[in-house]
């Protein structure tokens, strides 16, 4: 039996926010030396259209070359530390030139869906940036979907709203990210000048259940009704893409299809059909 004083107790703490902060300060140190040394690579996970079972495009997720640390740890830290900025351009353009690569060798291009942080609102020359990456490598706006969280509207709603508009306005599409995973409103859904709603992960398994099963039948009528696409992200079962399938959901994004690939890896995979 060990005896908790309060000392011990503020001394575990103290310890605790110690390893805290130079875990940051370590990733923060490990984003600084890959932004400047190309260590950071992109890997492509494919949505698949329930109808079809066809891959109708991909999501680019960042990882780093040498490390397995996950971006739910690194995003934070470059976010914090204002690194999300050139982070945010050095994904856009690595996505686009790869996009240029995939044309020239052939491949039928399809959208490809990139993380914009909240914070990337800040870098005003951000929209210009993109039109003159995809300018530079002859890639169509079409083959770029923006990905957002609701967290974008918190704070600065109109000026939200008005890079979204000027990004569409140009052929960019936009989908809102992990609704359902926080305070999703389905009433102001209806205002936004998007494209595309993905489902959050923990929400489909939550409605995927038994017990929920109508209310994901009727979310998804509600969302088409508002003439927006709908991907279902994270799923792993078998069971939840019938249930799906049977309530018109579009695009599935999972492991039961496929993890997210190496670039060169989707060339093998682009042209299959699955089935479920
Ligand atoms: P997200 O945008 O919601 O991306 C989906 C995450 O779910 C990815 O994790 C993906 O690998 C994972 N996933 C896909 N299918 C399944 C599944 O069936 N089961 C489970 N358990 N997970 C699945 P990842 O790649 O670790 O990325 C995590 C988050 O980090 C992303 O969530 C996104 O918010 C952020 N992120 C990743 N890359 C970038 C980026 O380039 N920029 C920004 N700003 N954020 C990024
Ligand atoms: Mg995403
Ligand atoms: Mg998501
Ligand atoms: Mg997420």
């Amino acid at each position: 039996h060990v005896k908790n004083t309060g000392k011990n107790h503020y001394a575990y703490f103290d310890k605790q926010m110690a390893m805290h902060l130079k875990q940051k300060l370590e990733i923060q140190s490990n984003l600084r030396y890959a932004l400047e040394n190309d260590g950071f690579k992109i890997v492509y996970q494919p949505q698949v259209a329930l109808d079809s079972g066809k891959i109708i495009g991909y999501e680019a997720l960042l990882r780093f070359k040498e490390h397995s640390i996950s971006p739910v740890e690194f995003i934070p830290v470059a976010e914090e530390s204002g690194l999300i900025i050139p982070l945010g351009r050095k994904v856009t353009f690595m996505v686009i030139k790869q996009i240029a690569s995939w044309i020239k060798m052939g491949l039928k291009a399809k959208p490809i869906a990139i993380n914009f942080s909240v914070l990337q609102l800040n870098d005003l020359e951000y929209k210009q940036f993109l039109f003159d990456t995809l300018k530079q490598f002859d890639v169509p706006p079409e083959l770029i979907q923006i990905e957002i969280t609701e967290h974008i509207f918190l704070d600065n709603k109109s000026s939200a709203i008005s890079f979204m508009n000027d990004l569409r306005s140009n052929g960019i599409k936009i989908a809102v990210d992990d609704f359902g995973a926080e305070y999703s409103s389905l009433s102001y859904l209806a205002t936004l000048p998007i494209d595309t709603l993905k489902f959050d992960r923990e929400m489909n398994l939550k409605l995927l259940n038994h017990a929920n099963v109508e209310v994901i039948e009727k979310l998804i009528a509600f969302v088409h009704a508002l003439n927006l696409k709908i991907i279902a992200e994270g799923i792993e079962d078998q069971n939840h893409i019938r249930l799906l399938h049977l309530y018109n959901c579009d695009v599935v994004q999972g492991y039961y299809f496929s993890k997210p690939l190496e670039a060169n890896e989707i060339i093998a995979i682009d042209k299959h059909i699955y089935t479920f």
